[in-house]
């Protein structure tokens, strides 16, 4: 697909494939089109040319809403918590497109058994936490809506490496309970040991993609976002 911002073009005949039980992740400089191509996929952006297909759906034309409904929840860059409202109220608000209230209210508790640092916080200021406790609560507010598919923008962004480590183990795990996951990176290290798959995109286009051992033993790849 072919997505402008305006006149201004971010990403050029991008192509890409997740498959049901995988975490896949897409690498790629400041600026490369990570976001963009996120937020195509979720409905904030409408691509110019070219579809989006989840589960056989076609949801090129659907609001973001509507994408969500489908099964798709968005956790954006920074995080964007509601600061004003508590924990639980955030977490609510990611249920808003359900009515199952007592299902909702069973996914709230699976949501605090999962963060339990949530749980001991539920009454608080969610502009009040930590960046830690904040990355937290945007992927437990996802959740929310019981995604099948989660995308994920640069969860690790601005976190102590102890808290990285952390965020990644919640990666895992809601993955092996059964959500397929795209992960945005700039920490490429750590998203490639996560991964099945990888796409690397350099100006908005995809210039690589593979295993996620491949990638990371492309030459390429190691020397412009591995470190050397
Ligand atoms: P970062 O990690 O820095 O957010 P990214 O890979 O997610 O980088 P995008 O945010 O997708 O990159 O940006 C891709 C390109 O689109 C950039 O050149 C950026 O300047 C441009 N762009 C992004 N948002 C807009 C906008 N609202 N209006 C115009 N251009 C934009």
């Amino acid at each position: 697909m072919d997505v402008f911002y305006g006149a201004i073009q971010a990403l050029f005949s991008v192509s890409l494939e997740v498959d049901e039980g995988e975490i896949v992740t897409l690498i790629g400089a400041n600026g490369a089109g990570k976001s963009t191509l996120l937020k195509t996929i979720s409905g904030l952006l409408k691509p110019r040319t070219g579809s989006i297909y989840f589960e056989n759906e076609d949801l090129t034309k659907k609001s973001p809403i509507e994408i969500v409904k489908s099964g798709i929840s968005h956790v954006p860059e920074g995080r964007r918590v509601f600061p004003e409202m508590t924990v639980i109220e955030n977490l609510e608000l990611g249920a808003y497109v359900r009515k199952d209230r007592s299902e909702v209210e069973k996914d709230l508790k699976i949501v605090f058994e999962r963060f339990p640092r949530l749980y001991e916080r539920r009454n608080q200021l969610a502009g009040t936490l930590s960046g830690g406790e904040q990355q937290m609560l945007a992927i437990g507010r996802a959740l929310m809506s019981r995604p099948r598919l989660l995308l994920l923008d640069e969860p690790s962004m601005g976190l102590a490496p102890i808290l990285v480590s952390e965020i990644f183990e919640i990666i895992k795990e809601i993955n092996a309970r059964g959500t397929t996951i795209l992960l945005i990176e700039q920490n490429a290290n750590m998203a490639l040991s996560v991964a099945n798959r990888a796409y690397v995109i350099e100006t908005g286009r995809i210039v690589l993609s593979g295993t996620s051992q491949e990638v990371a033993s492309n030459p390429d790849v190691k020397k412009a976002y591995l470190g050397g």
